[in-house]
């Protein structure tokens, strides 16, 4: 296949394939032949919803990556040959906030499909700095493919990031809202670290499907009103020996139905983790967080270095992400988009070259 990329060239207008150079990359960089990408709400934020990405179009998006590399710049040469997966967001590493292990907002930081050309390429030219190596003994052995690990670089990483923030263990419950493309991981995390996990959503298989990853309750949001649902977290707490104080909610939803949500299940001590965005906006109270002693915390994308733990998981299978991601061809993408839009396709669709 002739190296190629599909990039946007105005919002909503079918994006389009163009053949690729193959340049030798610069100092510290690599060249990345796709192995997948992953389709994420953001990307739809940029396509349909006019979202700005930094970089002006036309613009190949997608910055869940995993792949190969296939050439790689001066200092970089270690990582030739190796699988990996691309970090949503690519600190520079060397600027005040990086050195202070603030990453996330590394003012040069790079990311793919927003900064520089993405993932939906059969290549792509990222920094090396950041990169997570994949073991492929290991990965053959969890039975997925290295396309699968696609999620882990956006995905499976920012609710990662969001639940080591929030600090929850033993003992803790923790609520998701919103279980589709991120909140899926966002709850098996947090069972795997241990906490009592209720996920919240309107689509009821969706819910069922996590019942079986460790959930230990789905609450479809249509059948309750909001101090329904307060109420019926609490006696699920109560009836599982947690407390009713301290929840800890991650809103995954990107929705404001799903931020409105969030905002009302607020009790003394609880945790808020704001990992979904959205354009639109809630009316809140905001003097609730003052007044429940509580904190709304915000991540964007996740540490590199927090990487090769949350691979851990899924190459353990702690979390699982073969049920919850749907492989595509890339030559497919303007359908694919239009699909997962529409929410025809539930799971996360990844774009295979
Ligand atoms: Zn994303
Ligand atoms: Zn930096």
């Amino acid at each position: 296949m002739a190296p190629h990329r599909w990039v946007m060239k105005a919002v909503g207008e079918p994006m389009e394939q163009e053949p690729l150079q193959l340049e030798a990359p610069a100092a510290g960089e690599v060249l990345v032949e796709v192995a997948g990408c992953g389709v994420c709400h953001t990307d739809l934020g940029y396509y349909y919803d006019g979202v700005r990405t930094n970089q002006p179009l036309p613009l190949a998006l997608g910055h869940e990556i995993s792949g190969r590399v296939v050439k790689a710049g001066a200092g970089a040469e270690a990582w030739l040959g190796r699988a990996v997966i691309v970090p949503a967001v690519i600190p520079c590493g060397e600027c005040e906030q990086c050195r202070r292990g603030k990453g996330t907002i590394c003012p040069n930081q790079k990311m793919p499909g927003n900064d520089i050309h993405g993932g939906f390429a059969t290549h792509v030219a990222v920094p090396a700095r950041g990169l997570c190596a994949v073991d492929e003994a290991r990965l053959a052995k969890a039975g997925l493919a290295l396309a699968d690990l696609s999620v882990v670089a956006d995905a499976v990483t920012t609710p990662y990031q969001a639940v080591v923030q929030a600090g929850i263990g033993p003992g803790a419950l923790a609520i998701v809202i919103g279980v589709g493309g991120v909140g899926s991981y966002c709850a098996q995390i947090a069972h795997a670290v241990g906490a009592q996990v209720v996920a919240i959503d309107v689509d009821a298989g969706k819910l069922q499907a996590l019942e079986e990853e460790g959930v230990a309750r789905g609450l479809n949001a249509r059948a309750f009103d909001p101090k329904a649902l307060k109420k019926e977290i609490g006696t699920f707490a109560k009836a599982n020996g947690l407390s009713s104080r301290e929840w800890n909610i991650f809103e995954c939803s990107g929705t404001a139905a799903g931020q409105a949500t969030a905002w009302s299940l607020l009790v003394h001590g609880a945790t808020l983790a704001v990992v979904g965005f959205t354009m639109d906006k809630v009316e809140v109270r905001l003097s609730n967080l003052m007044a429940f002693h509580a904190r709304a915390l915000g991540n964007w994308g996740c540490p590199p270095e927090l990487y090769p733990a949350a691979l851990d998981l899924v190459l353990d299978g702690r979390v699982k992400v073969a049920p919850f991601v749907e492989r595509h061809p890339l030559a497919d993408i303007n359908r694919v988009f239009a699909d997962v839009h529409a929410r025809k396709i539930a799971r996360r669709a990844v774009l295979v070259p």
